[in-house]
This record gives C-alpha cells, sequence and structure tokens, in this order.
C-alpha cells in the first residue's frame, strides 16, 4: 500500500504507540482518583498537557483536552454564542464541515446571523471584504476560519486575521486540525482566540484533540458532568490518548524543519512530474501560500475517467477525491470556487514525513499507465 491521503489521517508513529501501552494496561488509573493509582493517571494528563502547551507556546491551562478536531470546532461555536455572547458568526464556504455544520446547527439554535467571507477562484479569503463585514456590525461577532484548507492547502494568514478581529472587538477561533502537528505555531503571538487540533493528523492516535482557549475567555463546558478539564469538558480523561496525542506533537516538532524540508522536495518533485505525466492537470489552490503536505489537481473529466481513483485504489494506492468526510458527495470546496464537479476529476495527494520517493515513482508510473490505458478517457 502507498499512502498518500495524510490529509485524511496518518499512520501512527511507533512512539507515540509505544507511550501509550502502559495506560491501556497496568497504570489503567483514572487521573480523577484520590489514590496513589489514580495520581500517577493525573501526573500523566498534567505532563502532556505542559508539552503541548509548550510547543504551542501556551500556557498549559489554556490547553484542553477533547476526543477529535470535530469536538474542539463544536466547543468553540457553542462557546462562542452562549458565554462569549456572541451575536453574529463570521465564516467562509471554504471550511471543515466540522465547522460549517456547527456554525449553521447553533446559529439556527441561537438564532444569530451567519455571514460568509468571499474567496476568489483559488481559494483565498478575501480578508478586505472580512473588515469590511465587520466594520458594518454593531454586534460583537465570532470569526471562524481555518488555518490550512484540508482540501486545498490554502495557508490563511491567521496572525493577520486575529489582528483585524482584535481591531473589531470580534473573538477568533482557527480551526489548525491540519497544521497543528505541521508546522511551528506560537499560538500566543498569533493572538487567536480559541484552536483546535487533532491527533490523528500529525501520526498521534485517533479519538484526540485538543481546543486551545485564549485565558481571557471564560467559557462552559459542553459536555457536563464531574468538571474534568478545569470545568471545561467533562468525562474521564483518555489518558492513553492525550499521551499519546502529546508525544506525537513532541515528535513532530522535534525535527520539523528537516520534516518540512523533505516532505517539501517530495512534493516539488511530485508535482513537476505529474504534470509531465497527466495531460491538461491543473493545480488548485494558491501556490504562493500554501502547506506542503497537501496537493491538490483537477483533471479534465473529457480526458480522464471519474473511476480514476478508483483504480488507483485498486492498484494499492490511497489518495482521496477530497477531505474524506466528504467523499460521497461534490466537493463544497471546489463548488465555492466556483468549479462544476462534472467538468473535472480532483485528486488530493497528501504527503507525510513517512513517505519516500521510490512511493512517488511508483504513483507516477502507475498514473501514466492509467492515462494510457484504453478505459481512462471515458468520461462518466
Ligand atoms: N477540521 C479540519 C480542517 C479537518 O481536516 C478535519 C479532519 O479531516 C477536522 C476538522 C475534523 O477533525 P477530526 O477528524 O479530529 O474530528
Amino acid at each position: 500500500m502507498i499512502y498518500l491521503d495524510n490529509a485524511a489521517t496518518t499512520r501512527m508513529a511507533t512512539e507515540a504507540l509505544e507511550v501509550m501501552i502502559p495506560y491501556l494496561t497496568g497504570q489503567f488509573g483514572n487521573p480523577s482518583s484520590a489514590h496513589s493509582h489514580g495520581r500517577k493517571a493525573r501526573l500523566v494528563v498534567e505532563a502532556a498537557r505542559q508539552s503541548v502547551a509548550s510547543q504551542l507556546m501556551v500556557e498549559p491551562q489554556s490547553i484542553v483536552f477533547t476526543s477529535c478536531g470535530t469536538e474542539a470546532n463544536n466547543m468553540a461555536v457553542l462557546a462562542a454564542l452562549r458565554d462569549l455572547r456572541c451575536q453574529h458568526i463570521i465564516t467562509s464556504p471554504l471550511e471543515h464541515h466540522a465547522v460549517l455544520n456547527t456554525v449553521m446547527h447553533y446559529a439556527s439554535q441561537f438564532k444569530v446571523p451567519v455571514t460568509m467571507v468571499n474567496n476568489d477562484s483559488r481559494g483565498c479569503i478575501d480578508l478586505q471584504h472580512l473588515r469590511s463585514i465587520l466594520s458594518g456590525q454593531k454586534a460583537k461577532c465570532f470569526v471562524t476560519l481555518m488555518h490550512a484548507n484540508n482540501e486545498l492547502g490554502n495557508l490563511l494568514d491567521i496572525q493577520a486575521v486575529a489582528e483585524i478581529c482584535k481591531n473589531h472587538g470580534a473573538v477568533y477561533h482557527a480551526d489548525c486540525v491540519q497544521t497543528i502537528g505541521h508546522l511551528p505555531l506560537d499560538l500566543t503571538s498569533l493572538q487567536v482566540g480559541m484552536a483546535s487540533g487533532s491527533g490523528h493528523k500529525f501520526h498521534g492516535p485517533k479519538g484526540t484533540g485538543i481546543l486551545y482557549i485564549h485565558p481571557a475567555l471564560s467559557i462552559q463546558p459542553m459536555i457536563w458532568g464531574g468538571g474534568q478539564e478545569d470545568l471545561r469538558r467533562s468525562g474521564t480523561e483518555n489518558v492513553a490518548g492525550i499521551a499519546g496525542f502529546a508525544k506525537a506533537l513532541e515528535l513532530a516538532m522535534e525535527d520539523i524543519d528537516a520534516d518540512m524540508r523533505r516532505v517539501k522536495n517530495l512534493k516539488r518533485y511530485f508535482s513537476a512530474a505529474l504534470q509531465e505525466a497527466l495531460p491538461g492537470l491543473r493545480f488548485n489552490g494558491d501556490p504562493d501560500h500554501h502547506l506542503y503536505t497537501v496537493l491538490s489537481v483537477s483533471l479534465p473529466s473529457s480526458g480522464y475517467s471519474m473511476s480514476l481513483l478508483r483504480e488507483l485504489d485498486n492498484l494499492g494506492i490511497c489518495v482521496s477525491g477530497g477531505s474524506a468526510c466528504s467523499s460521497q458527495g461534490p466537493s463544497h470546496v471546489m463548488q465555492a470556487l466556483g468549479r462544476d464537479a462534472a467538468e473535472s476529476v480532483t485528486i488530493r495527494f497528501s504527503f507525510s514525513r513517512y513517505n519516500s520517493i521510490d512511493e512517488i515513482d511508483v504513483v507516477i508510473a502507475t498514473l501514466r499507465e492509467l492515462a494510457n490505458a484504453p478505459y481512462l478517457p471515458v468520461s462518466g
């Protein structure tokens, strides 16, 4: 199997798995228990919080462990409307469904309007439009705009967004699920109000996430109960998952410069070879502000079959048509770029530090073969 779908999920780092095993076996204490077995588990959770916070340059108390990035996004949206009293939501049509559907749900529940920021045909967010929406608002606004788009790889200047929001008294949440563990981030300097992360996107365990909450923002839980996570997220902590999350983030940051360089080179090599192998190919997204792990391309459906992804899958190559969560229908992101789903076949290749040049060569050779195969030039 060749796995080029790392924006959907990643292979767990062995080192991250190894730190988890003791907490799934002998050291199974509940961090809320007063006895020594429990206190040991509490130490593990708090050490993980310290570690995650130091990687993201924030205070440990500002990190809440969640079950995934989706939960962190839900928490942020709910808290903004219910606890921070925001009365207007500003977002974009390019957000992940974990934000978009949550925004729509809570906007309807709290009866607050939603305004979409414009984007161009490359998927770049129009910051001037954001400024003008905020300038025209008397109500306190909640802005949620993602750091890196999971389908296109476009990177948003979240520091600029945070600055704009600050100038207008708005609360800013950044969905950083595709960037935490992939870019060195100093959330304090970036001045975001809230930020979401997800462990399985950077070789950590599935079922783990974080919500960073700026110390000035006081929020209530979305999940009520025993008051864990400093009264912000009840439920017995996933001790093993939290330890695995922290270890995976440490590993990701340990060699971040070298890993970024290597993956960038893979992507550059792949892009050049792809362009040569597949005539008519078009790169999607903003080439100037781009996350090094994601490469989205479109092929004209007049020349290539819609079954290309299936063919690759049959040959043991995992790629995606967009995000894994929306693989059932046309991509809302491509639609927001003004693309007609019937006119092109879109493929998202996404890379990790575990990919090699040899794998890239195999994928290119396979695509070359498929492109010359007689069944491919059939649209459908
Ligand atoms: N936000 C973005 C940008 C994502 O790419 C994803 C996952 O694909 C999520 C949120 C959801 O994260 P999780 O799978 O941890 O719920």
